[in-house]
């Protein structure tokens, strides 16, 4: 038994009909009238309700989706439908705030469990920095996410989903502990987002020497309801002990959750960039269409394009960029799925997943049924995926060679998981853009430059600039716990901590 909270009433078990289910984006968007997406009103003020991949658990409100994060049938939760983003809506939003466009494309799903007055307060209040768009070269662009407070796009999806559990603690007794483990950017922007939430505790596991300096003073100078436990192993051992914690009938009396992006709160958020960058960069009223490229290790990232697909936003086609663990490109290449043990170790760190948790979100949307464990129940719509989808894999040499080529052509500096989409993207162009007309294009920058100076150092001569968020790292205290990489040493240490 999972020890979760269970907010509403899990009556019924009532799944979404399947129709819906496989549709192309483009489909929608063509404002084609047999669209199921479209048809739906854009200001519905139906709750949407949220089911699991594995098609066991009840469907769920979106208040218990967020605070159980994983369904209680292991798989994990997505929308039943997509609202439709109107041609006309999508034309007011071009020159907004970043956070009034969060507001538009959020309200939708938050219907029912936050009104809209709260919701506005809570985009302003998250997204209080920039989020600017770069043009490389002719239509291809550079949107960076990487202005938030740790520097990752992390940060985009950490803090809305802090402010939604913060808010529905208020209202409950007791307190949620969020658990999670990380290599690096997930546990930093936890971290941050939820520091002085009421109600709510952060542990994060991580490895100390898989990490970056710059990555634990992140984690381990901010105190107060925010504890890391450095533990003496690898990744893949505090991602074990997580995974077991949760699923510990010993630990029942303890409220626990996750905040790695198996929890919908991080997904919803990061469909919103999608939709800031096309209204602002492409012709709305035309329809004209958009290509996305994004750098992907767990597809948490890129599943918020895929959820901006079908709300309506014309996307010709998302690139999927990899490193070596290229078990999605092969997935989508041969049909056949295997997920790679150990993950590859490669210098965009935060993309060594050898195994991707969204990926069973990804076959859902293309009307297949993959379990946690990888093994595929119901085959997706292969063809369907990959005209909307090209995958691609990159290896360190490559992303090295991007890094030190963006510079000297195009005076841009990219980190080693931009350079890793902006790879792919070129690749894309080559081989499918050829000497037609030139799409628009968007890479996403996932992280700044600076969380990783050796690296870019190395490729381009240029010693990135720390941003203030980062600056002063050096001169916090530092305090964490060690722990071997023992299950029984981590339950002790939760009972004697929590709860
Ligand atoms: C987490 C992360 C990624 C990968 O994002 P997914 O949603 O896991 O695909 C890419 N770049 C950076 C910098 C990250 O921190």
């Amino acid at each position: 038994m999972l020890s979760v909270v269970r907010l509403c009433a899990l009556g019924a078990a009532a799944y979404n009909s399947r129709e819906d289910r496989g549709r192309r984006p483009r489909e929608c968007a063509s404002g084609n009238g047999g669209c199921v997406l479209s048809s739906q009103s854009s200001n519905s003020a139906e709750p949407i309700h949220y089911r699991s991949t594995n098609r066991r658990a009840p469907r769920a409100t979106l208040d218990a989706a967020l605070l159980q994060g994983q369904a209680v049938d292991r798989g994990l939760y997505l929308p039943e439908r997509y609202p439709a983003l109107e041609p006309a809506e999508l034309a007011e939003l071009r020159g907004r705030p970043y956070h009034e466009v969060a507001l538009a494309v959020l309200r939708r799903y938050t219907v029912g469990v936050f009104d809209d007055a709260t919701l506005a307060a809570m985009c302003r209040d998250a997204y209080d920095f920039d989020v600017p768009l770069e043009r490389v070269a002719g239509r291809r662009y550079l949107m960076r996410l990487d202005r938030g407070p740790t520097a990752s796009f992390k940060d985009f999806a950490a803090r809305m989903m802090a402010r939604w559990m913060g808010r529905l603690m208020r209202d409950q007794a007791g307190e949620l502990t969020i658990l999670t483990a990380t290599s690096g950017d997930t546990g930093s922007a936890v971290a941050c987002a939820y520091h002085g939430v009421a109600g709510v505790r952060v542990v994060v596991l991580f490895p100390p020497d898989e990490v970056s300096d710059r990555q634990r003073r992140q984690m381990t100078t901010i105190g107060g309801n925010v504890a890391a436990i450095g533990i003496d192993g690898k990744f893949d051992d505090c991602q074990a002990m997580v995974k077991r914690a949760f699923a510990d009938p010993e630990l029942g009396g303890i409220r626990l959750t996750s905040a790695n992006s198996i929890n919908i709160g991080r997904l919803l958020p990061q469909s919103v960039y999608y939709v800031y960058a096309y209204v602002n960069l492409a012709d709305v009223a035309a329809g004209q269409r958009i290509v996305f490229c994004v750098p992907s290790g767990n597809f948490g990232d890129m599943m918020g394009g895929v959820i901006a697909g079908r709300m309506g936003l014309p996307i010709e086609r998302i690139v999927i960029a990899t490193n070596a663990n290229d078990e999605v490109p092969r997935f989508l290449e041969t049909g056949q799925y295997a997920p790679i043990v150990p993950s590859r170790v490669c210098i965009s760190n935060a993309m060594n997943v050898g195994h991707p948790s969204n990926l069973a979100r990804l076959v859902d949307v293309y009307g297949g049924a993959m379990d946690e464990t990888g093994r595929i129940h119901e085959p997706p719509d292969l063809d369907a995926m990959r005209r909307d989808l090209y995958a691609v894999s990159i290896s360190d040499e490559q992303t090295r060679a991007t890094i030190r080529a963006a510079h000297e052509r195009y005076g841009v500096v990219l980190e080693p998981h931009g350079a890793v989409g902006w790879a792919g993207l070129e690749r894309y162009w080559n081989e499918e853009v050829g000497g037609g007309d030139e799409p628009l294009a968007v890479c996403l920058e996932t992280a700044h430059p600076a969380k990783f100076p050796e690296e870019v150092r190395a490729a381009t001569g240029v010693e990135p600039e720390v941003p203030p968020s980062l600056g002063g790292l050096e001169r916090k205290p530092e305090s964490y716990d060690r722990l071997p990489a023992d299950y029984d040493a981590f339950r002790a240490w939760l009972r004697a901590h929590i709860g």
